[in-house]
């Protein structure tokens, strides 16, 4: 019956199966390597066992967004029966469910429409997509289901590295190397800081780019002084340097000119800060910028 099959995930893998082989998917070379990348012999229990990884992350997350804007508590338990609880505070098996063993991830599957129809939908985007654009198609397949939290720019070890890479470059906007050229540590954009060459309206390029990168927050090393300011909105910090020499001193615009070794500490207490959004909460001189860095 349509209803059993509906909720089976070998009927629904092998229809998932004979989709996909219409397509060209499984029929380049390379096929192999996909192959050799799960080194899993698969049994049944072999299979739900991946299907409970593979679901997780999207299970916490939702159950994360429901405990946000509706206040329902987060339920805690055992590892082995995380999938099952997540589940089921979220609404997501059926009531009539007997905890019962072992559990099967796919009683969990409510379908708003026939199950087919859409896998049948789902299968031919896939295919026609992976017609166009061979390679993305089989990306999309092998997907690693796993976030990192949000982090900064990876620094190198010593600043004269970073020093040598950016103070003759060229800023793609005015194609001049700037005056006071400076790096977003959120996404590695290259800005003219303060420049009247690439200033937009009444906007300098830092400004502008914290409004596009961060939503008004930006993080911006400076190159020429090895120090890193802050921007929220209207106004802004110096945040100070998380390069330091061998006596733990900063060497603010760079004027004694020792070498320069990065302080991890530094750059940790300044990434926390930038993921739990407490900069406004910091112990520095904020004032306003007047949009003109
Ligand atoms: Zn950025
Ligand atoms: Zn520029
Ligand atoms: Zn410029």
């Amino acid at each position: 019956n349509t209803c059993d099959a509906e909720k089976s995930y070998e009927v629904l893998l092998s229809f998932v199966i004979s989709e996909l082989s219409k397509g060209k998917l499984y029929h380049e070379e390379g096929t192999q390597e996909c192959a050799t990348i799960i080194p899993v012999a698969w049994s049944p229990e072999s299979m739900e066992k991946y299907l409970q990884v593979f679901c997780l992350p999207f299970l916490r997350i939702t159950s994360l967004l429901q405990h946000h804007l509706f206040g329902e508590d987060l339920p805690s338990c055992q590892e082995e029966e995380e999938f099952s609880v997540l589940s089921s505070c979220l609404g997501l098996l059926p009531t009539f469910y007997q905890t019962e063993h072992p559990f099967i991830s796919a009683s969990c599957l409510d379908w708003p429409v026939p199950a087919f129809d859409i896998i049948s939908q789902w299968c031919f985007e896939i295919n026609s997509f992976t017609e166009r654009h061979a390679e993305q198609g089989k990306a999309l397949l092998i997907q690693e289901s796993k976030w990192k939290l949000p982090h900064l720019l990876q620094l190198p070890e010593n600043y004269n590295t970073i020093f040598q890479y950016y103070h003759r470059k060229t800023c793609s906007v005015c194609t001049k190397v700037p005056k006071d050229p400076a790096v977003c540590l959120v996404c590695g954009t290259f800005v003219c800081l303060k420049g009247l060459c690439c200033k937009q309206q009444s906007y300098c390029e830092c400004v502008l780019h914290s409004q596009n990168c961060g939503a008004g927050t930006g993080i911006f090393l400076l190159i020429n002084a090895s120090v890193i300011i802050i921007i929220r909105g209207h106004r802004f910090c110096l945040w100070g340097s998380v390069y330091l020499d061998a006596h733990g001193e900063e060497d603010r615009d760079l004027r004694r000119g020792k070498p320069l070794y990065i302080c991890k500490e530094r750059y940790k207490v300044l990434e926390q800060q930038w993921i739990s959004h407490t900069f406004d909460h910091i112990n520095k001189r904020w004032g306003p910028h007047y949009n003109g860095l």
